[in-house]
This record gives C-alpha cells, structure tokens and sequence, in this order.
C-alpha cells in the first residue's frame, strides 16, 4: 500500500495469557504432555485500521479496554497475536510514565538513552539538547539522576525527548495528563505545529474534550475492539452514550472513564474540601454503625444511579445517610453530561436513622486533579442548622449554573452535625461521588465559563 497510510492494521488481536500463580508459568513451561496451566485474555480482537498521513487521532475507551494494548502493537513493543501491521516512518512514542528512563542516570544521560532508543543519533540529540532541555522546563535538574524528580518533572522530560526529535509519528498514551496545565498547553501547541508539518499524532486521553479539540479523527475502543471511529464528535457521542446515557446501564463505569486518577486519590493532600474545618475524622471503618433494627432501612441506591463514581470516598458515622440522588437539567429533565451554563439540580435523599438536628449540609466540584472549583455548604449559606427524625427521609438539593468550561468534574456532599467540642462531626461525606461531564466548544482553558467577550474599538471610544 502506499505510504499514504503511514499505520495499516488488519486483523490485529492480541491474547494475554493469565497465569492465576507465578508457578503455573513455570509449570507449563515444562510440562512433558504439554498441559496448559493458564487461561486467555483477549485484549484486543478485530482490529483493522488505517491511518491516513497528517492524521491526529483520538483514542478514547474505558479502563481496559485495550487503549494502551494498541498502542504499544503499532509501537513495536508487543507482538500482536493475530494479524499484521505496517507502520512506515519513525515513532516517537511516550507510553508509560518514565518508560525508557533509567533512574540512576541524570536527566542528560537519559535524554540520550531515550532517545537512542527511538534510532535517534547522539548527533542528532547534540543538536536539539538546548532544544529539548528548555522545552521541558526542568533547567538545573537535567544534571540530577531522575530518581530525584516529581512524576510532572518525568514526564515533561521525555515529553520533550518525543516532541523535539522530529518523529514522523507521534504516540502518547494518556501521560500528559501528569503535567501541570502550562506544560500541557505547550504540548498541544506543539502538536498543532507538528500537525502542521503533516505529522501522524495517535493519542489516548480520558478527556474527550481534548479529542474534540486537538483531533481530526477519533476511535472508541470498547472490549478490545473498535466500537466507532471517524468524526470525533459523533465518536464521543457514542462514547458518551454508552458511558453516561440511559442506553446500557450495564455500563456505567464513571471510576473507569475518568481515568486512574480517581482511584488511589490521597485525601490527606487534597486542598480543603466541602465542610470547612473539618479535622481529624478518620474514614469509618465499620459501615451502617446505627443499630436500630427495628426500622427498615432504605439501601444505597447510587450506584445504580448515572453518574455514579464507584471510586468515591466515602466516611462518616451514617446515623443520616445520603442513599439516593437524581442529576437533571433546571427544567426536570434527568441528564447525564451538560454544557456550559445549563442549569443543573442535584437532589439528593438522605434518611435518618437517629433524631439528628444541628445538621449541615455541603457541596463541592472539583476537577479531576482534586482542585476545588467551588463549595458551599448551609453553615456558610448561614442558612441554621438542619434536622430529622428518626426514621425521616429528607432530599437536599444542591441548584447551581454550570459555569465550567468543557471537562470533567466530580461533585462531593456531605453531612455534618456542628459539635462545639469537636468542630465537626461527619456524619456521611461522599467526597466524589457523582462525576460532571462537562462538554461543549473547547477552546477556552482553566475552570471556570465566565461568559467571556472580547471586542476591539476601533473608534476611541473608552
Ligand atoms: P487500556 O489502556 O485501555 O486501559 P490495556 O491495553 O492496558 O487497556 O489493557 C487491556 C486489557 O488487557 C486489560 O484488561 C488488561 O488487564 C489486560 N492486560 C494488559 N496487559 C496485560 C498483560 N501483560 N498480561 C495480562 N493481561 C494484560
Ligand atoms: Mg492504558
């Protein structure tokens, strides 16, 4: 074929074998009859693509679903189990955090190992070190072993590494979600110039914000195998549907769409949340501590619910509990991704499982990255305290504009009854609990939508 299609798939799968216990490897490794002492994985089936010269492709999918699997077949750095590929010209690819860097080494060295690696002559790097050193920002440090650096620092590093060697394919798996937003920028002006220059960019990003903006074509991959592909708005329509939308409620893994940064989130780090002064309440180990048997006790409901992030984080003593929520647009229509100055109502159920009063109820959106967009919360609001009766269900409601800018969000509420002794007490805070897709015209960065004009006046008048 010609090298119109510098990457051509057909056919391409790829089985994992699953050892259950490392030993089982070894087992079957010298097993005289041959037995098999595993089962397969089929990460990646029917994959057929072609990828036009000049193309900046989106790839899109839950966790798992093959994203990184793909890219590392079109790589070189893992064998397909089926099928056959072609790939003309020369990748520089950024795959793993830090992959391809040894830590012992500094900066420098590393910046000549990586690029060794991607068949980059130490010539070629003499020329563009300045180059690649001042893109990454990293200055000084590039004399320090990268042992000593941050993740931000690594991976603007070898960012730099694969932007600034002239690849004719450039591939980037989910890494730059690491980097600071600055940074970020800089890469995607960088790729509109390597664009430009009638590059092939393959990337893969949680955000389908930046396959609007960045990408001319976008695949969705689901199961390990290619659900859409083409137009990246109808793309991430699917995507989106399938994610969020009524149509396969089977398949609501928010946790998974957001991306790993959900998981493992360091709450002890994370700048202040709902409730201000909230001190040391640990997380609740013992769930549901209100053992008063004789009432029926309404069961937790949100995970059933669109929108659901099953890798909240949840604590408090629950004598109240938040068990149920709806998300809709301000005029009662249920609604799983808004825009830009929809207004969007919460209401959420709590019920009672003990007479409480001196209740406070709060609310926060953050970013993904666990910066607080905004929060609230009726003490603030000097709104007096709240109560229930035992038994009581009551439903909050949380009303608010969504003046975001398009990305995604994660809304925390919670319950906390005043205690002069103890400043706060948590009852039940369910700190991102329900994701907030936020899409629309991409373009503008930052957090907030502050309806922004711009005009130039040509006649003085001031
Ligand atoms: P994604 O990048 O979309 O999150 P991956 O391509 O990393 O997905 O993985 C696809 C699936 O293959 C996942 O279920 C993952 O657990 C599995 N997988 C990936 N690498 C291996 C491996 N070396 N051995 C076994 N299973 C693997
Ligand atoms: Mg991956």
């Amino acid at each position: 074929m010609s090298s119109d299609f510098p990457i051509e798939l057909s056919d391409i799968g790829k089985t994992y074998k699953i050892y259950h216990r490392p030993i089982d490897r070894i087992r079957e490794m010298y097993s005289l009859k041959r037995r098999s002492y595993h089962a397969d994985f089929q990460a990646l089936a029917d994959v057929n693509l072609a990828i036009p010269k000049g193309q900046t492709v989106g790839i899109i999918g839950p966790n798992g679903s093959g994203k990184s699997t793909l890219l590392e077949i079109i790589c070189g750095t893992l064998t397909p189990t089926r099928g056959t590929k072609k790939v003309q010209g020369r990748i520089s690819a950024l795959l793993e955090l830090g992959a391809g860097f040894n830590p012992a080494f500094s900066g420098r060295e590393n910046v000549y190992l990586n690029a060794s690696l991607i068949g980059i002559s130490k010539e070629e790097i003499d020329a563009r070190f300045d180059q690649i050193v001042e893109f990454s920002g990293i200055s000084d440090f590039i004399e320090h072993p990268v042992s000593t650096y941050s993740s931000g620092m690594y991976v603007r590093l070898a960012f730099a590494v694969a932007i600034n060697t002239d690849p004719d394919i450039l591939i980037v798996d989910e890494a730059l979600a690491v980097g600071d937003i600055r940074f970020q920028r800089k890469c995607y002006r960088r790729f509109a110039e390597l664009q430009k220059a009638g590059k092939t960019i393959l990337f893969v990003t949680h955000s389908v914000d930046l396959v609007q903006a960045h990408c001319s074509n976008a695949i969705y991959l689901k199961n390990g195998k290619i659900s859409s592909e083409g137009d990246p708005k109808q793309v991430i329509q699917e995507y989106l549907e399938d994610m969020f939308g009524p149509q396969s409620p089977d398949e609501r893994n928010l946790a998974a769409v957001f991306g790993t940064s959900t998981q493992n989130r360091d709450l002890d780090n994370s700048p202040e949340l709902d409730f201000q002064s909230y001190d040391d309440n640990k997380p609740d180990t013992e769930r549901r501590k209100h053992g008063k048997d004789d009432l029926s006790i309404p069961s937790d409901q949100f995970a059933e619910r669109q929108n659901y992030n099953a890798a909240e984080y949840r604590w408090g003593e629950q004598k109240a509990f938040f068990y149920d929520y709806k998300l809709e647009e301000g005029g009662g229509n249920p609604k799983s991704f808004f825009s830009t100055g929809d207004r969007i109502r919460l209401a959420a159920k709590v019920f009672f499982t003990t007479s409480l009063d001196r209740l406070i109820y709060g609310f926060t959106i953050k970013t993904v990255d666990g910066q607080v967009v905004f929060g609230s919360n009726s003490r603030s609001r000097e709104m007096g305290f709240f109560g229930g009766e035992s038994g009581q269900t009551v439903i909050v409601n949380f009303d608010f504009v969504c003046s975001l800018v398009p990305g995604d969000y994660f809304i925390s509420i919670g319950i906390a009854a005043d205690d002069d002794a103890r400043d706060n007490i948590a009852i039940d805070r369910r700190y991102d609990a329900i994701c907030l897709p936020v899409v629309g015209h991409v373009g503008d960065f930052g957090v907030s939508d502050l309806s922004f004009n711009l005009h130039v006046d040509p006649d003085l008048n001031f």
